[in-house]
């Protein structure tokens, strides 16, 4: 994992410092960022309070965006947009756009292209590993879709890929927080991960104030290792001491992802396990939240979808035990997106 923030590598970094050893004046810079991250420029031909031989040098120099993105296609309900996005060497990845009742726009991106974790209810992990995303292409999915919408109020990670395994998520969160950049408080960033304990560490250091979200999905350690290889690395008793440290740190609560599974993981003995886990935080336990998300089907698992109604009874019963649950807003069939759920129709792509 990077300890290193190289912010150099950023493209944005790297227009500033041109226009500097250009000597540009002062003003020139706060303009184009300004343009870029407050206004709705995402080419350097839409500067147009630049000269014309200023924008052609910076096109010549840094091609003729910021950020290595383009739109491939969109899905869109009223709710949420889903977009797949088409790196510069032919890469796909999505994110999903959503707006939620109280008026909060938030955006869900992703950090690789396909997944090393091979969950078995996710799509993304079906398609495997193939490389991180860069810093810039992380960066793009936010740029493009804050340009070509209404704005966005909070960024989620949980889109394709395991975040905590790519080291350049933590400059991406470095320039999302950035006032001269995305700006955006990092109380309106959720990361989620599989249970990455030297990512969990990191976060609990570097940016404590960023919402982490656990995705557990299985109390039960044998049966996670079944759905969720990662869970052989990092046991469950080892991933809930890392969590204690991060609520006992930051004083925030942690969120867990659970993936509702009819007759799978809503078994009398998977609601006795995870009131387990909640009781063993003690003092802590109020900080934990459990976020239940009914499975969506997903290509190649033969498993049918689960009704909204039986999540909403697994959050009963746990709300009896005094454990503290809500179920996730729905967004549609189509663009319905947990960790990982959002790349099936990236193959067919
Ligand atoms: S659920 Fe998340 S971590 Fe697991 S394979 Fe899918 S994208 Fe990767």
């Amino acid at each position: 994992m990077s300890e290193i923030f190289n912010m150099q590598s950023v493209s944005f970094e790297k227009v500033s410092q041109f226009l500097k050893e250009r000597h540009e004046p002062d003003f020139r810079v706060k303009q184009w960022q300004q343009a870029f991250f407050k206004g709705k420029c995402l080419k350097f031909e839409d500067l147009t309070i630049f000269s014309e031989k200023l924008r052609a040098d910076l096109i010549e120099n840094f091609g003729e965006r910021l950020h290595p993105v383009e739109c491939a296609t969109v899905e869109s309900d009223e709710q949420a947009c889903k977009y797949l996005l088409k790196m510069d060497d032919g890469a796909r990845v999505e994110c999903v756009y959503m707006k939620f009742h109280e008026g909060i726009k938030s955006l869900c991106i992703s950090t690789q292209v396909g997944c090393p974790c091979a969950c078995a209810f996710c799509a993304t992990g079906g398609i495997g590993f193939k490389r991180n995303l860069t810093l810039d292409e992380i960066l793009g999915q936010a740029l493009y879709v804050a340009k070509t919408t209404e704005g966005i109020d909070r960024i989620t990670v949980m889109g394709m890929g395991e975040a905590l395994l790519n080291p350049n998520i933590f400059d991406a969160l470095r320039c999302l927080t950035a006032p001269n950049m995305f700006g955006l408080s990092p109380q309106r960033i959720s990361m989620s991960t599989v249970g990455n304990i030297e990512g969990i560490h990191a976060m609990t250091q570097k940016f404590p104030q960023v919402t982490l979200t656990f995705s557990l999905h299985f109390p039960e350690q044998s049966l996670r290792e079944q759905w969720m290889p990662t869970a052989k690395k990092y046991a469950l008793k080892d991933i809930f001491e890392a969590l204690d440290e991060h609520v006992r740190v930051t004083k925030k609560k942690v969120y867990l992802a659970y993936m509702v599974i009819d007759g799978i993981n809503n078994r009398p003995q998977d609601i006795a396990h995870l009131r387990q886990w909640i009781q063993e935080r003690g003092d802590l336990a109020y900080l934990y939240h459990i976020n239940l998300i009914p499975f969506h089907p997903i290509p190649n698992l033969n498993l049918a979808e689960t009704p909204r109604a039986t999540a909403i009874q697994l959050q009963k019963e746990l709300e009896r035990y005094g454990i503290e649950a809500t179920v996730r807003q729905s967004f549609g069939k189509s663009i319905q997106g947990a960790c990982g759920q959002l790349a099936a129709g990236y193959k067919k792509a």
